[in-house]
């Protein structure tokens, strides 16, 4: 224990102080090469490209049929053309078109020689080995030409792309299966509090669940990192020490939860300030107001509050930019909006306030809808949460159709 401090040691540093703080020291994590592929659990899914990924080929490589239809001369000045064969993608030899001659293409094989369009079939009419067509084409028309998709050099995908559906597809069709993407940074995550609890465990009277370690551990897995519980240290310096220097051994990423706030049993700053730097203590902002940031040699390591949401939003405000950015993602940070408030809303006086909130697409413009009550406690105020408004201290009241910034952590939801 220690004794109850009455004032703080640590200044409270502004928001974008303490974004600056951790991004001087947050490196670039080495990149390992994976095969894009590959299925669970090495798939490419949500990786950061670590390198910049070029065209070797040109796709298509020769021309090719865009539809199913008869490739032909467009100015070969007759109705009645000879149907000479079949081809179908994939298919290499073809004989020559010559005028008054057509061959019967697939979509996606390559055009015969000295063929220059391709009709339709819903175009045209095949009675006793003759073409008859119905509505000409252009020369060119329906011929998918070299290099039309990819061209030979082109930058296919820059270096910092999250790799999502699109991207994998693109890799494959060019046929790079091995790429370098980021390392998941390995981020360890502690709970502390004697009344803390694992979730399935019969809890006593007064005694709360573990809800801060799995949903970090999700909030992690989602920003890309890969996880590692520590499970639960109790209020006991030695205990916490040795959870700490466990998280230290494995991990690039140290999160701490409870045990930073003003009371006797809150120990996980003197402890970290014993086995590193702590650059920053407080914060002016709410809910997180004890976010702590220390580094033990190259590990970054958070300490996390303790109130189930405000572990939460300080994660999105300070931990994931990090996370992402160790990974080289070119977009680290979420966007910022602006948005119309459907409720009335009143401001912190003494602190900027990340009031949760769900933001829709409504008549023309992002509006914004409060969770209900907005206690640290109280971690309905985060679901289905898909922004953090960004309401200014100064105890202002905000009304229904005031403006003010938001930060979309979510996917918007439909209207
Ligand atoms: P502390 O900062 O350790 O005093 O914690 C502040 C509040 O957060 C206390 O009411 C704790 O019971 C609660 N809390 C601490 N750790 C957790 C946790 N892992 N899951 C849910 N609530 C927690
Ligand atoms: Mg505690």
């Amino acid at each position: 224990m220690r004794p109850m401090l009455r004032d703080s040691p640590y200044p409270m540093l502004p928001i974008e102080d303490a974004q600056r703080i951790i991004g001087e020291h947050t490196r670039l994590i080495d990149s390992e090469e994976i095969d894009c592929c590959a299925m669970l659990p090495t798939a490419p899914d949500g990786r950061v490209l670590a390198e910049d990924v070029y065209a070797t080929e040109t796709i298509p490589d020769v021309p090719k049929a865009a539809v199913d239809g008869y490739a032909l001369q467009v100015a070969d000045n007759t109705n009645e053309r000879r149907v000479l064969a079949e081809i179908a993608a994939g298919m290499e030899q073809s004989p020559v078109v010559e005028p008054g001659t057509a061959v019967r293409i697939m979509t996606g094989a390559p055009i015969p020689q000295g063929a220059d369009a391709v009709i339709m079939v819903e175009d045209t009419e095949e009675r006793a080995g003759l073409l008859h067509v119905q509505r000409m084409v252009q020369q060119g028309q329906n011929i998918h030409v070299v290099g039309q998709d990819v061209a030979h050099g082109a930058l296919v995908l820059a270096c910092g792309t999250s790799l999502g559906a699109a991207e994998v597809g693109l890799l494959a069709t060019i046929g790079r299966t091995r790429i370098a993407v980021a390392r998941r940074p390995r981020v360890a995550v502690l709970s502390t509090g004697d009344e803390v609890r694992e979730p399935d465990l019969p809890r006593e009277v007064g005694g709360i669940r573990d809800s801060n370690r799995y949903a970090l551990l999700a909030a992690v897995r989602e920003a890309g990192g890969e996880a590692i519980s520590l499970g639960i240290a109790r209020d006991d310096e030695q205990a916490q020490r040795q959870a700490i220097l466990r998280g230290l051994e494995q991990a690039d990423v140290l999160l701490t939860s409870g045990g930073v706030s003003m009371g006797t049993r809150d120990l996980i700053k003197p402890l970290l300030s014993e086995l590193g730097t702590v650059h920053f203590g407080r914060v002016l902002f709410k809910p997180g107001k004890p976010t702590t940031f220390a580094t033990v040699q190259d590990t970054l390591v958070f300490g996390l509050p303790g109130y189930p949401v405000s572990s939460l939003v300080s994660f999105e405000v300070f931990v994931r930019p990090a996370l992402r950015r160790m990974q080289g993602a070119i977009y680290p940070d979420r966007p910022r909006v602006q948005v119309t408030l459907c409720d009335t809303i009143k401001a912190a006086p003494d602190r900027p306030e990340y009031q949760r909130v769900i933001v829709r697409w409504e008549e023309g413009q992002l509006v914004a809808q409060s969770t209900g009550a907005q206690g640290s406690s109280r971690l309905l105020s985060l679901r289905a949460a898909n922004a953090l408004l960004l309401v200014p201290s100064g105890g202002q009241v905000y009304q229904a159709g005031d403006r003010l910034e938001a930060l979309l952590v979510g996917s918007l939801v439909p209207s």
